[in-house]
């Protein structure tokens, strides 16, 4: 079992797909253990995207992560990071498959519809950056 940190990114939100992605995550049997919004701020994301922090297009995606709030999910499931980015499909939109949720919704590199963790490590890291204590629920799965 594994808990993986999803963002719905700004196109997401406002283009109204979340409910659509959410049951796609929920249909492959990920369980939702942490939920909130949020508009993310010029430290966290400098953090969160410390690995692309000195590429020329970061200034692009900090102002697209910034024009709306997100939502972060923790989802618990078996493999859920390996799930989790089978679901989503590559990070380039348009390599990404029909059927797939970037293949369905995503516009381009940029604009992908949805954050995931790539690794249990990095899956760790992005968790606690995202939620205190206490807000990460356990409960019975049904
Ligand atoms: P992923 O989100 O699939 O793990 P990366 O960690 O490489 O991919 O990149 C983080 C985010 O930065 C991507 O999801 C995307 O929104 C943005 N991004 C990545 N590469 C580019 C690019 N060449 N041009 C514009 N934005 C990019």
């Amino acid at each position: 079992m594994e808990t993986t940190l999803i963002l719905l990114k700004p196109d997401c939100i406002t283009k109204g797909h979340a409910g659509e992605v959410l049951k796609r995550f929920e249909a492959a049997g990920l369980k939702i253990r942490g939920a909130k919004m949020i508009a993310l701020g010029e430290a966290i994301l400098k953090e969160h995207y410390a690995h692309i922090a000195a590429k020329p297009f970061f200034p692009e995606v900090q102002a697209f992560m910034q024009s709306s709030p997100v939502i972060a999910l923790a989802l618990e499931g078996t493999n859920a990071i390996a799930q989790v980015r089978d679901l989503l499909g590559p990070t380039d939109s348009k390599k990404a498959a029909p059927g797939t949720i970037r293949g369905d919704f995503g516009v381009d590199v940029m604009v992908n519809v949805v954050h995931a963790s790539d690794s249990a490590e990095n899956a760790k890291v992005e968790l606690a950056r995202f939620f205190r204590d206490g807000e990460i629920f356990d409960y019975a799965r049904a």
